[in-house]
């Protein structure tokens, strides 16, 4: 995971942005009219994120013509975000865009990899339309990440996925991400997850959750495979550096990669290299 500064966005500015641009008067006004819903449901939903407690907020299970708020029905209420805010010419697409480019890199902060391509509901729109617009609720994902976070609703502190916005410094800031090189032709790498001993149960719960849900060990995998490839061609051309040469060199690179990100899949192959004695011990020419 990558920590993001949450936004600073008013929601009830970005959902009136939102609602203006409705040419129909009468669903204008009856969206117009829960404005202040809208605003106290995004200063709870801020109050429980700040605390990890997101999980506490209870979810709905409308049914899409289901009246949610005042007059509004929950389609209505999502639509905001589709047709209002993901919109190319709409005035608040400018904000949709500056949530999607906050990512470094224009990575996805929950795999830390693949490239954003969308906004992900942190609460799903699904059970909580009331959060359609609400800007803390919308982190850029990438695809995978999106559709594997899906709209399962935590009800626990430890089934809470990570958020890039609110979570703990030591998910970033502390190794938790592992991997073992498997002695296969070609070679092959496990990641795992072992977060340190001093953290609380919750903490160790929510990153496993987190690695399993993101599919995290079957997607870095297929991230190492070119890389793999390539590491083999370049130790070759370093001629007769022996079996310490290699592994100061794999040593060199986990370090390099572990000064941007502690938790990077290079970081975990290249140290499971390195520890790995009959992989610096192989032919590479
Ligand atoms: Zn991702």
């Amino acid at each position: 995971m990558r920590a993001i500064v949450a936004p600073n966005e008013d929601p009830r500015l970005v959902y009136q942005t939102c609602i203006n641009s409705i040419r129909k008067e009468s669903l204008r006004n009856r969206l117009n009219a829960v404005d202040n819903t809208i605003f106290f449901a995004a200063k709870e939903y801020e109050e429980k994120a700040l605390i990890k407690q997101l999980y506490t907020l209870t979810a709905s299970n409308y049914k899409k013509n289901d009246i949610v708020l005042g007059a509004v029905t929950k389609a209505e209420l999502t639509s905001v975000y589709t047709d209002h805010m993901v919109g190319l010419n709409k005035p608040a697409r400018l904000i949709y865009d500056k949530l999607y480019n906050s990512a470094a890199l224009g990575k996805c902060p929950f795999c830390g990899f693949s490239s954003v391509s969308t906004l992900d509901h942190y609460l799903p729109k699904a059970k909580f339309p009331q959060l359609s617009v609400v800007p803390m609720n919308l982190v850029p994902s990438c695809s995978d990440c999106n559709s594997g976070k899906g709209v399962i609703t935590a009800t626990t502190a430890e089934t809470q996925s990570l958020h890039p916005y609110f979570d703990h410094d030591h998910f970033i800031n502390e190794q938790w991400l592992f991997a073992e090189a498997i002695q296969t032709i070609p070679i092959t790498i496990h990641f795992y997850v072992q977060p340190p001993d001093h953290w609380d149960d919750i903490s160790k719960a929510k990153v496993k959750n987190h690695f399993l849900n993101c599919d995290l060990n079957a997607r870095y995998k297929k991230e190492t495979t070119a890389e793999l490839a390539s590491l083999k061609n370049t130790l070759s051309l370093y001629g007769e550096i022996g079996a310490s040469g290699i592994h100061a060199e794999l040593t060199i690179r986990a370090k390099g990669y572990f000064q941007l990100y502690k938790n990077s899949w290079q970081v975990a192959m290249f140290q499971a290299l390195a520890r790995s004695y009959w992989y610096c011990n192989s032919d590479f020419s």
